[in-house]
Formats: structure tokens, sequence, C-alpha cells
């Protein structure tokens, strides 16, 4: 681990990590905002992500909801990096109070992590939109409904209770963040003496807002390139995630 950031970490007491795509992509999964992302989406699909991830889109074109959501966004395999290991650690040594995280892989709890505030949702938790029963992942990947279709990743899952829609618990384009999660993540922000904020550019909302909430003594900047929020930071390692965090 960087010696200023270990330094940091051990004259506090309540450390806050604060995340983004950068901690997924080191896992392997692929921003789907970047630009590559962005262009695949529109040759493939002829609409950005943004689109077809809204409510709006959900709602209507489903199928190719589905086809996109079940080809960017689901990765059943990939593992935690060493970032989430780390973070996992300091929050068994008891240093390290919450993570907060925009992404919606459910990477920090696989890698142990405990108290984790996922604003955005997560691909592991389902539910029928008519019944609300629970689906996992791997239900998505193969609902019963979709055995014997001619396109299984167009295919809607369908709950086998009563038939209704499947939607993933990821917080859409268009829905309210859940106001339990962003009320967690505040007060832990809040209440933290050092945030870490890693792998984020801090544009997408609602993450610039909650920094504004930090009020502790030291904020840390990870980033592999620069943000707006540089010149707030006490320290910023402009570098790989989980090299300064490992
Ligand atoms: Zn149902």
């Amino acid at each position: 681990m960087d010696s200023r950031l270990k330094d940091l970490i051990q004259k506090s007491k309540r450390v806050v990590f604060f995340g983004g795509a950068g901690v997924s992509t080191e896992s392997g999964i692929p921003d789907f905002r970047s630009e590559d992302g962005l262009y695949s989406a529109k040759t493939k699909y002829g609409h950005s992500p943004e689109e077809i991830l809204s409510r709006s889109f959900f709602m209507n074109h489903t199928e190719i909801f589905y086809d996109y959501y079940k080809n960017n966004m689901l990765y059943p395999d990939v593992r935690p990096n060493k970032a989430h290991y780390a973070l996992a650690k300091l929050e068994e040594q008891g240093k390290l109070k919450a993570v907060v995280t925009q992404n919606i892989d459910g990477l920090h709890q696989m890698a142990g992590s405990k108290k984790v505030f996922e604003l955005h949702g997560s691909v592991l938790r389902n539910h029928c939109m008519r019944c609300h029963a629970s689906y996992d992942i791997d239900y998505i990947l193969n609902p019963e409904n979709c055995k014997n279709g001619d396109n299984p990743d167009s295919c809607v899952p369908k709950c086998i209770r009563c038939g209704g829609i499947i939607k993933p618990d990821v917080v859409l384009y268009g829905e309210p963040l859940d106001q339990e999660v962003m009320g967690g993540a505040i007060e832990a922000i809040a209440n933290a003496d050092l945030l870490i904020v890693g792998g984020t550019s801090l544009v997408v909302y609602p993450a610039a807002g909650l920094i504004n909430y930090f009020n502790g003594d030291n904020l840390v900047l990870i980033n592999k390139s620069e943000t707006l929020y540089d010149n707030r930071a006490n320290l910023v390692i402009h570098d790989s995630i989980g090299e300064v965090l490992g």
C-alpha cells in the first residue's frame, strides 16, 4: 500500500471508502459509460447505454433492455481484486466503517465487506414486479421461461410463481435512489475522519454531492486521471486503485 495513505489510515479511526467504476474495471468489468461502451451500444442497439438503462426503456422495450443487460452488465464469473480485499481487511480491523459504492456487481461483499451502501443497487438481486418474489443472478441468466426460445438473450425473465416480469434491483436512469441507502451513505461520510475516494472521476450523480457531506480531517483521491476535486484533497494519487490499496 502507498505509504502516505498507510500513515493517514493509521492515524484515523473512522475510515470510509467511496468507490466508482474504476474499482470494478480492475476486476475485468468494463465501464459502460466509457467511449468503448458508448460506441458498442450505439452500433449494436442504436441507443446509448444511458437510454437503454432507463426506466422508460425498460418498460417499453424490455426485450432489448435484457439483450443489452445480459451482454453488458452481467459478469457472473468476475472475482474481487486487491482493492476489494484490502477494504474488507480494513473493516475487519475496525478501521473502515463503510464502503459506499456506485458499482452494482456485489464484489465488495464477495470480498468480505459487511457494511456496503450500494447507491445504484445490485445485479445480484432481482424481483418480480407483480408479486415481489426474489431471484438471483443465475435465474436471470437462465430463466425457466427462456429455455426453449430462439434468442435467449432478448428473452425477458418471468416469475415462476405468477408470470410477472422480473426486474433487476438496479437503479435505472429516471428512477429515484433508495432513500435508506442514501441516508446511510450520507451518515457514514459525514461521520468519517478519513474519506478515501477511488476509481471515480466524481462526475456521476450523486457522487459529487455526497463528497460535500464530508467534514473530517483527510480526503484522499485515488484515480487514474485527474478529477475536479483534486485541489480539495490532502492526498491525490493518480494510479491504479488495486495497486495503491493492495
Ligand atoms: Zn411473481
